[in-house]
């Protein structure tokens, strides 16, 4: 898939874009287009960024192209997540590209938050931004690599911080609002894959089960039979997928256990309009969930 450029002059972020563009912009290269909104939302007009795995796209099992390399070997800082999710970086970056350059790995250190167990024994599960306040901490980690390699706007990439740090405090306490009116007996899930373990646990839901255990994995049959029993047992109401994933799987779920299918979430990558940006994702997988589960 081709590098997607998100081009910061478009997004409504910061209240520096309306004092004109700065001659030259950092360099940010990062794995998903999630990460680049975040980026794009800290950095202003002063960074550019390109998110190397493009919309839509499914960040697991992301392979670089050699144009890829060629971008990641020109970037000034480079933001992953870590944790499993796109490893795929770091190995292009051992093949050669960009040894020097500073990398930021967001999912890895953050303070104070116990991490939930990943598929495989010994693993962690990376999906830490769907948990708003999480996204917070990605924030704040993306403020400091900003200052760190471009020390002359670090004010700027504060106070850009700030602004968006408030937009998403708002946001998480409206996810916790509209959470809320789902029934208590209704707040369970089941996913395609186990993006939602974070977001499960920040809002008050039970992740009943995942229908692969990591993409680009098929299930035994065994592990599905488990599930399917898990799914009649909890009388869960729907199975949420991806848009970037095939159905066939959530379509075997559901006729197996009369729940429905919604298979339009988003977690790993923006898709088209209108989820084009962090925020946006967060506020369309909320109204999915509400609407199929109260
Ligand atoms: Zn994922």
């Amino acid at each position: 898939m081709a590098a997607t450029l998100v081009t910061t002059a478009l997004a409504a972020c910061g209240p520096a874009a309306s004092s004109g563009a700065p001659s030259s912009t950092l360099n940010v290269v990062t794995t998903t287009t999630v990460f680049a909104d975040l980026i794009s939302n800290v950095g202003g007009p002063y960074v550019t960024v390109t998110s190397l795995a493009g919309k839509n796209a499914d960040v697991h099992t992301f392979e670089p192209k050699p144009a890829d390399i060629q971008t990641v070997a020109n970037a000034k800082l480079l933001v992953m997540n870590g944790l499993g999710l796109d490893d795929w970086l770091e190995r292009a970056i051992t093949n050669g590209a960009a040894s020097g350059t500073p990398l930021v790995k967001l999912g890895a250190g953050l303070p104070n938050v116990e991490l939930l167990p990943g598929e495989d024994p010994g693993t962690q599960n990376p999906h830490l931004w769907m948990n708003v306040t999480y996204a917070e901490l990605y924030v704040d980690e993306i403020a400091a690599a900003l200052k760190s390699a471009d020390a002359a706007h670090a004010s700027q990439y504060d106070s850009q911080a700030a602004t968006y740090k408030v937009r998403l405090a708002t946001l998480d306490a409206s996810v916790r609002a509209r959470i809320a009116t789902i029934p208590e007996a209704n707040r369970k899930l089941v996913m395609f894959h186990d993006a939602f373990p974070y977001f499960a646990r920040a809002y008050g839901i039970t992740i009943v089960g995942v229908a692969v255990e990591a993409p680009g994995q098929d299930p035994s049959a065994g592990y599905t039979a488990e599930l399917i029993t898990a799914i009649k047992a909890a009388g869960v109401k729907a199975i949420f997928s991806e848009s970037q994933f095939p159905t066939n799987l959530v379509d075997a779920l559901a006729s197996e256990t009369g729940a429905k299918v919604v298979a339009n979430l988003y977690d790993d990558a923006l898709g088209d309009p209108p989820v084009t940006s962090y925020e946006a994702l967060i506020n369309w997988d909320v109204d999915q969930l509400v609407a199929a589960l109260k």
